[in-house]
């Protein structure tokens, strides 16, 4: 009885050992889908170099989609250390960090920070591994990110990057590139697709002027404002976002 006990206890440890194990990796493996959206909800991912970027130029777009039942996430390659004059770049990075999480809160969209800095951005191996690694945790169905050509490094080192794991992750999302100040930023911009943003519009402002320090309320009726509704003409619509589709990744139409 003793030795069968004593069986049954090692058998029982081993037992335990492997039920321990197996359930600390079912556990591992509930914490990292803990930390992603649920399996049948459809998610896109919106990046842009600074705090205010995506909402300027997505925002009607990102509020279409959360309106339509998908997760947002919001990926900002730095939080604008540079852009306050006469403030530091710590003390930027907190006023700018705390206006994007009040956007994205208006927005319903989940704000997350690539760790780079405004005006000091780098396209590096190890820039590229970072963002590959963003993309390939956060799996989205849709990528939107800058179009290229614009006169803000910050701006071009995003789209590079993205760009970069988007061909490295094997392109399995369509991609489409935005424009932020036509004419004045993003260069040579012929869309190739539409979002009517008439219905949201209201909501991207609220979200946009929350970017107090940026002065994005009184300046908007000089950029983003005529953009607007200059694409909204060409969409035959109220007020509209435009964009250009990679024609490499899998075919889209957007919402
Ligand atoms: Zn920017």
């Amino acid at each position: 009885m003793k030795g069968t006990k004593s069986g049954a206890a090692s058998l029982s440890r081993g037992f335990t050992r492997r039920a321990l194990s197996g359930l600390l990796a079912s556990a591992s493996a509930s914490i990292v889908l803990a930390g992603q959206s649920a399996p049948h909800q459809r998610k896109i991912l919106v990046a842009g170099g600074h705090p205010d970027d995506p909402e300027t130029s997505c925002g009607g777009t990102i509020l279409r989609y959360v309106d339509a039942g998908y997760e947002a996430v919001v990926l900002y390659l730095t939080r604008g250390e540079a852009g306050i004059e006469g403030v530091s770049h710590q003390e930027a990075a907190r006023i700018r960090t705390a206006e994007a999480e009040k956007a994205c809160k208006l927005m319903k969209a989940r704000p997350i920070f690539a760790g780079q800095i405004d005006g000091s951005s780098e396209v590096t191996p190890a820039r590229y591994a970072e963002m590959r690694v963003i993309l390939e945790k956060e799996a989205p169905d849709l990528v939107f990110t800058h179009w290229p050509l614009d006169t803000h490094r910050d701006h071009r080192h995003c789209a590079n990057l993205v760009l970069d794991a988007w061909f490295n992750l094997g392109r399995r999302q369509p991609l489409f590139y935005y424009e932020v100040a036509t004419g004045n930023q993003t260069q040579v911009f012929r869309p190739t697709d539409y979002v009517d943003i008439t219905a949201t519009v209201e909501r991207k402002h609220e979200a946009c002027f929350v970017h107090v320090s940026q002065k994005i309320r009184e300046n908007y009726g000089r950029n983003h404002g005529p953009m607007e509704r200059f694409r909204g003409l060409e969409a035959r619509c109220g007020s509209a976002e435009a964009f250009i589709r990679h024609v490499q990744g899998p075919g889209a139409v957007l919402i």
